[in-house]
């Protein structure tokens, strides 16, 4: 580690290398709390000649690289364990001007997703993702993780809203992904392969985005709901109304008084075992503006608190803080699931039991994207000692947990990735074929094993030798 050092330090500006044992410490780990973190020194480089560099020396020396965004991941993705070097894209923070006759904007991927909202405020256009990690989370992570959010029922994973990808691979090559072009047959996609890979295929750099119009306004309400079968009654009236529904979600009233405890200035809401919560594109109107048939379809939402925009942050305040006010209270185990929505009522039934008996001691709640089937089961311990002991509490339940979840025809991780965290589940929900797949497609791009090994899948990628490598 000292030779690759000293030679880090002979072919890169001093400001790009950072061994402050506290940078290490937080540039090594994400939301997830779970891992030891081992890191050997951040990187934050400011052109793509330095990324380069970075991974020509990390083969030479046989280092291992995490690509690293914002760290708000929920999986482990971007936390190091095995002194690998943190890649950081702090730095690549630039974006293009926006060019609407195609309609896309240039990003770097450092950029936060909350900066480029801001850049598109003053426009008609929006990159119609939204997350409530917004002010950390970056577009290179974002893209890593195709991430989901709060309006995938209108508008789709983040997949939908890449046009082009930059990306340095394994080989210390500048790869463009598609380019900024909307209609490319030629060949295989490996945009898509790139999308959701978690910096395990190479370091994402910039992108071009789609864009699309923004809403001129919206309604948003909540209601609250007697059971998940009241939650999905509502979804689909929400969906019947005559306005299109932007986000659809749901948390249980555990989760309000986590919440409240945490956020002292919300105000307390009408007691009820579920809440639901959802925005309509109102550009056409508001529902007290349309015709008094359309309007007389909505009289169910006599029981909505409903509000315009500028008081939207007043509810979806209660979404929005859920998960900041359940790691106040210990240590989060979070498992991040989807079932077809119109099984949801029973796969919750069956959950609700299980948890009951499976996490005596801990608290349970339940939250998420019930438009997208989409449930947050999370657990937590409230004694906050023995991370390892209650980390290895719930992966014994694991096993029973996600075979509930295969039963449903559901998925193991629906939007927040496999990272370090949910690797036993992989393989028992996608099997072990197409895991193996995965591993071949990585040798194509990172044929070395250096980005995030040990992710999604263990790593099993041979290092050439220093001698082996002598051309680098
Ligand atoms: C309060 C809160 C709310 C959240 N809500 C949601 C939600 O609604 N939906 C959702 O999907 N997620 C949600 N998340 C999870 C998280 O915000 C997303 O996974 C997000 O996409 C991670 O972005 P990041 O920049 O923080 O990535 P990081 O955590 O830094 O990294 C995530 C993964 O991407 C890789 N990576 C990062 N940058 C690059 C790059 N430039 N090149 C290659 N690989 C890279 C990392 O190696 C890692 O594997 C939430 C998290 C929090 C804390």
């Amino acid at each position: 580690v000292d030779a690759a050092l000293l030679e880090l330090q002979s072919r890169l500006p001093a400001e790009v290398i950072d061994v402050d044992p506290h940078s290490l410490q937080s540039y090594g780990q994400d939301w997830t709390r779970f891992s030891k973190v081992n890191a050997s020194v951040v990187l934050k480089p400011q052109t793509i000649e330095q990324i380069q560099t970075i991974i020509a020396l990390a083969k030479r020396h046989q280092c291992r690289i995490v690509p690293s965004g914002g760290r708000t991941g929920l999986a482990g993705g971007a936390v190091a364990t095995q002194g690998e070097w943190i890649l950081s894209m702090d730095r690549f923070c630039r974006m293009g001007t926006l060019n609407t006759a195609a309609l896309s904007l240039e990003c770097e991927a450092g950029v936060t997703l909350e900066k480029l909202q801001e850049h598109l405020s003053s426009t008609p256009w929006q990159w119609p993702v939204d997350l409530a990690s917004k002010g950390s989370a970056q577009i290179g992570g974002l893209l890593s993780t195709n991430a989901g959010g709060l309006k995938v029922i209108r508008y789709g994973h983040v997949r939908r809203w890449v046009q082009s990808i930059t990306m340095v691979d394994g080989e210390s090559r500048v790869q463009v992904l598609n380019g900024p072009i909307d209609k490319n047959n030629s060949g295989y996609n490996f945009r898509e392969l790139v999308i959701g890979a978690e910096g395990t295929l190479g370091v994402l750099v910039a992108a071009h985005l789609k864009l699309c119009r923004k809403p001129q306004r919206r309604v948003h309400a909540l209601r609250p709901a007697q059971s998940v079968k009241h939650c999905l009654e509502s979804l689909i009236a929400a969906r019947s109304f005559p306005l299109e529904l932007e986000a659809f979600e749901f948390f249980s009233q555990d989760c309000v008084n986590a919440v409240l405890k945490h956020r002292p200035d919300l105000k307390s809401l009408p007691p009820a075992p579920w809440y639901c919560l959802w925005s309509w594109d109102a550009s056409v109107g508001m529902p007290w503006d349309l015709s008094p048939d359309e309007f007389k379809a909505g009289s169910w939402l006599e029981s909505a608190i409903l509000v315009e925009d500028s008081s939207a942050h007043e509810i979806w305040a209660y979404r929005e803080s859920i998960t900041e006010a359940l790691s106040t209270r210990g240590l989060v185990y979070k498992n991040d699931v989807a079932v077809p929505v119109d099984k949801l009522e029973d796969f919750l039934k069956e959950l609700q039991s299980f948890c009951a008996r499976a996490y005596q001691g801990f608290e349970v709640y339940f939250f998420g994207h019930l438009g997208d089937g989409n449930v947050h089961i999370n657990i937590v311990n409230p004694n906050r000692d023995s991370p390892e002991a209650f980390r290895a509490h719930c992966e014994s339940t694991n096993p029973s947990l996600y075979a509930c979840v295969a039963n449903y025809g559901g998925s193991c991780a629906a939007e927040h990735g496999i990272g370090l965290l949910k690797k036993k589940e992989l393989l028992l929900t996608r099997g072990p074929s197409q895991v193996e797949w995965m591993k071949q497609v990585k040798k194509v791009f990172d044929p070395h094993g250096l980005f995030n090994p040990g992710k999604i899948f263990e790593a099993d990628c041979q290092i050439p030798t220093a001698q082996e490598d002598s051309n680098t």
